[in-house]
């Protein structure tokens, strides 16, 4: 699949039940918790820690916030303001498909 096959089709945000739900062009529908979100955070400060893929407690995992980025992917504001991830849109697909660290070390 190319680049072009990770772009969404639609966006919801249920932030009660703490899910985001991305239906891709391509058709599928991948699912994502605000806990995953979290976990999966690349931004400079989780890389630094070395936190990438490692079960954050006690951080939130409650998103206040999406912040599209056109075709690159998109920004996840969390509850105690952790904003700096940005999300590849492949990126998100490969959290949803459980295959985060592949991705990222590929
Ligand atoms: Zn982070």
């Amino acid at each position: 699949m190319n680049r072009e096959t990770f772009q969404p089709a639609q966006i919801q945000h249920r932030r009660k039940e703490g899910v985001v739900t991305i239906v891709w062009r391509h058709g599928e529908t991948s699912s994502i918790t605000g806990e995953d979100l979290r976990r999966y955070c690349a931004c400079s400060e989780c890389r630094a820690k070395e936190k990438i893929g490692l079960r954050k407690t006690g951080e939130a995992n409650d998103v206040v916030r999406l912040e599209l980025m056109g075709t690159t992917g998109m920004q996840v504001v969390f509850a105690d303001g952790h904003d700096r991830g940005i999300y590849p849109w492949e990126y998100l697909y490969r959290i949803g498909q459980d295959e985060a660290m592949e991705y990222l070390y590929a």
